[in-house]
Parts: structure tokens; C-alpha cells; sequence
């Protein structure tokens, strides 16, 4: 099998020290911070072309050359990625407002773009000889993960707070993952996994903490470019949590124009996050680097309840560069909005992707979003796990 790969080192986002690609990975042992894949875009710029795609895959493996896994036998795939870019055209009367797209993120392999990133996460563990893999997570990334390790035939390890809904527990039982509930948020499934990780040499898989569940995640950025004619949407509104997706797409862009795909105008980036746990939102508004732990927090959208993020600072300067802001809406506009998202799209949202709507709501009436600017939606999962919200 000939290697595709454009490849060639890792590279701290903080401070820029060079790591071998072909070994094993979590945060840069220098400073703690997290490590991104690094490609000779040069190269790559030579070897393909934005027409000779559209007859690939409709998997996120069409951008094989822009990814990390070296040989296709360790290529883990269910079908993620490469999902449509919705023009809603009924909710665009309801809220005045065009162009308006979805990007339906809910059609991924176990019902959310954490397929995206756990692809490659765990793909890339395969190939480097990792047996059993372990994850905190909020019910989307541990039913992502469940999966992968399940068509690997690798252990899975996932620790969900135990008030995570049902359905997240049983299709991780399903897909054969060791399910541990830990009393607590997020953050203590973190503490509790991280324990369990030495003693029994299980490989870490958490967002950011090791370098390839972004290279997953930034294929969205990748797919906008293809399927707007090699051009980016105005603005962009994103539910943020980790943000792994938000700076996955703020680098793909960056790989986008060095290899001639698009020219140097980025759409601005928008993190919405609810006002029970919006970390990010006020890190941005008090004009820091970091962003200070959110206490006690508490939303309706579990994607959301993140209160500290290890890539924060790589969120900040997105939003920054990129001219965007970050709004917190309260939990009961989120709820409103995914109902209105619902029944003028046909789309069952997560209530993360109700976030999105409900802060471009307040964003068109501030008139920060002007008349016919595009605005992509994110809709980052389907809807029919979070039980308690509907009941
Ligand atoms: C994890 C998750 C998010 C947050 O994604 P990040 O890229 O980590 O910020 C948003 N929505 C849903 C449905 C999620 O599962």
C-alpha cells in the first residue's frame, strides 16, 4: 500500500517545539499544552487538486493526504464525514434571514461529529500499537469511541458522569466499552480515567490531549471549501465545549490557502455556550489569554458542560483573528430554539445545535450578522439520546 500521507511532524500550539510523528503522544511534555499535525502543504499542493476529490469517498478519508494515519489497513471507518451543508430555506423566513445553512452534523456514525475525531484518534492508536483505549466523556464521545475500539477490536474505556441519559450508556454497552459512571461532572470523569490510565497502561484519548482527534474534527472545514466552490461562509456559529472542532476548522483553513484551495478571507467564528457554563465567553469578553474554570456548571446541552478546556487559548485567538465573537445564551432560549430549528428543518438537532441557532438569533438582532451575510449553523448531533431533554 503505497503511503498517501502528507505527514511530516508534530508541533506544540504553544511553544512550537517538533515532535517525532510516529510515536505515541498526549499533551508536549515540555509545556503541558496540546500538540497539532503538521504536513508538507508545499508537496501535497503538487500532488492534488480540489476536482480530482469529487470523485472520492463521501467519508472525511477523501482528504487522505491531509491526514495523519500513514497506511490504509489502519484506517478505521464507518461511513464519518462528508455530511450535507443544508440550505434552510423554511427557518430563513421564520428568522429574516438569508443565506442560512445547516451543517447536519447528527448523520455521523453514532449520531455526532465526535465520529469525526475518533476516527482518526483511533486509527492513528491502532496503527502506532495502542491496545486499550480510555476517554471522559459528556455520552457523544464515549459512543464514538465505543464504536471505533468495537471495529478495531480494541478495549474501550469510558467514564460518563452518572447522570449521563440512558441511551448513551446502553449503546456504549452495545459496542462492548467497559462503561465506568462517576459521580461528578466531566472534569472528575477526567480525574477518575486518568487514575485507571497508568495502572492498567491504557492509552488517553481525551480532546486535545492527544493530537489527532482535531485532524478529525478540522475535515469539516475542509468539507464547508468543497461544498460552497472552493469558498467559506461569511460567519460561522459554533457550539463550543473543548472547541476541538472551532480550531480544527480555523487550521484547516490556514492548510486550505497554502494549498491554493482558497484565497486569504476566513469567515468570522462564532463559540456560543450556554449561560450555565460559559468559560470561553467570558475569557473572551475580559480580553484573556485563558479562560479561568467555569464552578458549578450546568446546561441542558451535555456537549457544552465543559468548564475548563485545555485548548483555550487556541479558541481565543480563532475568535480573535478571525474578527468573531462568543455569546452565552440561557438554557431556556436553547431549548426554544431547538424546537424552532426542528420543526422548520426536518432535523431532530442536540440541543448544542438549538445553541447555535438561539445565539444567531441575538447576533441578527444586535446586528452583529448583517443582511445577506452566509451563516453556517453547526447541528453536531442528533437529538434522540438526550431523553431527559424531551421528557
Ligand atoms: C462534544 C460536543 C460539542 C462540543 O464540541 P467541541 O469541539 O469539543 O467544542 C458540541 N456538540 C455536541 C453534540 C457534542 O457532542
Amino acid at each position: 500500500m503505497p503511503e498517501t500521507s502528507f505527514f511530516t511532524h508534530l508541533e506544540c500550539g504553544w511553544c512550537g517545539r517538533k515532535y517525532d510523528p510516529d510515536k505515541l503522544w498526549n499533551l508536549c511534555p515540555e509545556c503541558g499544552k496540546p500538540l497539532l499535525a503538521r504536513y508538507d502543504l508545499e508537496k501535497a499542493r503538487k500532488a492534488i487538486t480540489p476536482e480530482e476529490l469529487s470523485n472520492r469517498e463521501p467519508t472525511l478519508w477523501r482528504y487522505r493526504e491531509l491526514l495523519p494515519v500513514r497506511n490504509e489497513i489502519f484506517k478505521l471507518s464507518l461511513g464519518e464525514g462528508y455530511t450535507p451543508l443544508i440550505r434552510a430555506s423554511r427557518l430563513e423566513k421564520e428568522v429574516g434571514h438569508s443565506p442560512l445553512f445547516i451543517k447536519e452534523e447528527g448523520l455521523n456514525p453514532t449520531g455526532s461529529f465526535k465520529a469525526r475525531g475518533l476516527s482518526l484518534a483511533v486509527s492513528r492508536a491502532y496503527e502506532l500499537g495502542v491496545k486499550a483505549l480510555s476517554i471522559p466523556s459528556a455520552g457523544n464521545a464515549a459512543c464514538a469511541l465505543s464504536a471505533y475500539a468495537a471495529l478495531a477490536g480494541l478495549e474501550a474505556h469510558v467514564y460518563m458522569p452518572a447522570d449521563v441519559p440512558k441511551p448513551f450508556i446502553n449503546e456504549c454497552r452495545v459496542l462492548g466499552a467497559q462503561v465506568h459512571l462517576i459521580d461528578g461532572l466531566i472534569t472528575d470523569c477526567g480525574k477518575a480515567a486518568r487514575a485507571d490510565l497508568e495502572k492498567y497502561g491504557r492509552f488517553d484519548v481525551s480532546t486535545l490531549k492527544e493530537p489527532y482527534r482535531i485532524e478529525g474534527k478540522k475535515t469539516m472545514g475542509y468539507e464547508l471549501a468543497e461544498q460552497l466552490g472552493c469558498t467559506l461562509p461569511d460567519v460561522i456559529i459554533y457550539p463550543t465545549g473543548g472547541g476541538t472542532g472551532l480550531v480544527g476548522m480555523w487550521k484547516a483553513f490556514d492548510e486550505l490557502e497554502k494549498l491554493g484551495w482558497i484565497g486569504s478571507k476566513r469567515p468570522r467564528m462564532v463559540t456560543v455556550q450556554s449561560e450555565g457554563c460559559a468559560p470561553l465567553v467570558r475569557a473572551f469578553r475580559e480580553g484573556k489569554e485563558f479562560a479561568e474554570s467555569w464552578p458549578n456548571a450546568r446546561t441542558i446541552a451535555d456537549g457544552l458542560r465543559v468548564p475548563a478546556a485545555i485548548g483555550d487559548f487556541l479558541i481565543l485567538r480563532a475568535l480573535r483573528e478571525s474578527g468573531g465573537t462568543a455569546v452565552a445564551v440561557p438554557d431556556s432560549e436553547i431549548l426554544q430554539a431547538t424546537y424552532l430549528l426542528g420543526r422548520t428543518t426536518g432535523i431532530w438537532p442536540a440541543p448544542e445545535g438549538g445553541a447555535t441557532l438561539a445565539a444567531f438569533i441575538r447576533l441578527k438582532k444586535d446586528g452583529w450578522v448583517k443582511e445577506n451575510e452566509s451563516v453556517v449553523l453547526f447541528n453536531t448531533g442528533n437529538g434522540a439520546k438526550y431523553s431527559r431533554v424531551w421528557d
